[in-house]
């Protein structure tokens, strides 16, 4: 069969489902590769990259398999030919008129947002790779608009104290921007409702900010709402923090809910001039009141607010390699002859949980699965 590597449509985006060296995965599993002219240009890979990796240039859209980042638009979907398979991001949560669409159409669909959270899975979840890209490009982002350096150094110029970084919420992307401003020498805390993060944060060399109320644990690694109580408590714990920190990474989610509020006007009012807020929960509402997702706000007390919502595709390059490479192991698992054949076993938890639209209905959410 041919696989199809289509450019992206959507505006901002600058990744591409595969590069060179993921394309030669894809061979390997004996498939046809044809890439759209250009799919990789703002990722950095030419067409003569891929060409040398062994992939052709021309209508990926025709292919058998399609592989894609974002969503299709109505006009895209139109150009899947008759009995395809189309992977990509399908948020099917927030796009039921997606799946209708999709399954109005003799396709088969693939979400890899729908990826379970399975030790086994963990190889094929874009969510984790790009939030991973994400916490560290929010970092990025934040040292430079602050004006000083992170790190504390005694030079014959004086001596520079080193900044303070507050990260709340400590998943993927958490883990990954306590990593990066840690490594750039600044003074880390972080706090999340589950405490089980403690050692990973101190592993990272930052320290655990613990708010003293107990939450309801989770049974599938993902957070609940918290209580009131917890709430209260930890508004004292971000208020005291906001008057003392440089640097605010907020990465709070609740899947199926909106963003939960971590600080309040009062608290960005309460920093001090020159610090910098990211709040990785711009898309979904913001942890941080006064945050407009995709923009930059600087407050009247010369906070700079960031609310990108496309931190992963700053980094076009390794989001791109690494978003291939979960690409290449979910068709490594769809290809058991490596033969250059998708297949689609429903009795495998992972396939199912993907599976979104099939033969003209919509097999999404799929049956429960136990976690392990
Ligand atoms: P996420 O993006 O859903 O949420 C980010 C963080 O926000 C979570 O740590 C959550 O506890 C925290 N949060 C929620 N409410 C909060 C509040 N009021 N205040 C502060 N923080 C709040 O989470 P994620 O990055 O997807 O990861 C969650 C967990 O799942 C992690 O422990 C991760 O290691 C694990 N995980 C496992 C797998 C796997 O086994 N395949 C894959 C990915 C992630």
């Amino acid at each position: 069969q041919r696989i199809g590597v289509v450019a992206e449509s959507t505006a901002g985006e600058t990744r591409v489902a595969a590069t060179p060296s993921t394309v030669r995965g894809i061979l390997a599993l004996g498939y046809e590769v044809v890439v759209e002219s250009g799919a990789g240009e703002a990722s950095g890979f030419t067409d003569r990259a891929y060409a040398e990796a062994g992939a052709e240039t021309g209508d990926a859209w025709a292919a058998d398999v399609v592989l894609k980042v974002n969503a299709p638009s109505t006009a895209e979907l139109a150009r899947l030919r008759d009995g395809a398979t189309l992977i990509g991001l399908l948020a099917p949560a927030q796009r039921p008129e997606l799946l209708a669409a999709l399954a109005a159409r003799p396709v088969t669909a693939l979400a890899l947002d729908a990826v379970p959270r399975i030790s086994r899975a963990q190889s094929m979840d874009v969510l984790s790779s790009m939030a991973n890209i994400a916490g560290y490009r929010a970092v990025i982002e934040a040292a430079h608009v602050f004006g000083r350096f992170f790190t504390g150094q005694v030079t014959a110029a004086g001596k520079v104290p080193p900044a303070k970084v507050l990260v709340a919420g400590v998943g993927v992307a958490g883990l990954a921007a306590i990593g990066a401003a840690s490594s750039l020498g600044a003074v880390v805390r972080a706090t999340d409702p589950r405490p089980e993060v403690a050692d990973q944060v101190r592993s990272l060399g930052g320290e655990y900010l613990a708010v003293d109320v107990a939450q309801e644990a989770s049974t599938d690694g993902y957070a609940r709402a918290t209580s009131a109580d917890y709430d209260r408590a930890a508004a004292e714990l971000y208020h005291a923090q906001a008057r003392d920190v440089d640097i605010v990474v907020t990465t709070a989610l609740i899947p199926g809910r909106p963003a939960p509020r971590l600080l309040t006007a009062a608290d960005v009012a309460a920093m001090k001039p020159g610090s910098v807020i990211v709040d990785m929960a711009a898309a979904q509402g913001g942890n941080v009141e006064g945050t407009v997702a995709g923009r930059t706000v600087v407050t009247g007390n010369g906070v700079t607010v960031i609310g990108y919502t496309d931190l992963a595709s700053r980094l076009p390059a390794q989001a791109s390699q690494l978003f291939g490479t979960n690409l290449v192991n979910l068709l490594k698992l769809l290809t058991p002859g490596r033969d250059g054949r998708l297949t689609l076993d429903f009795e495998d938890v992972v396939q199912r949980a993907v599976t979104v639209a099939r033969a003209g209905e919509v097999t999404w959410p799929p049956p429960p699965v136990a976690v392990s």
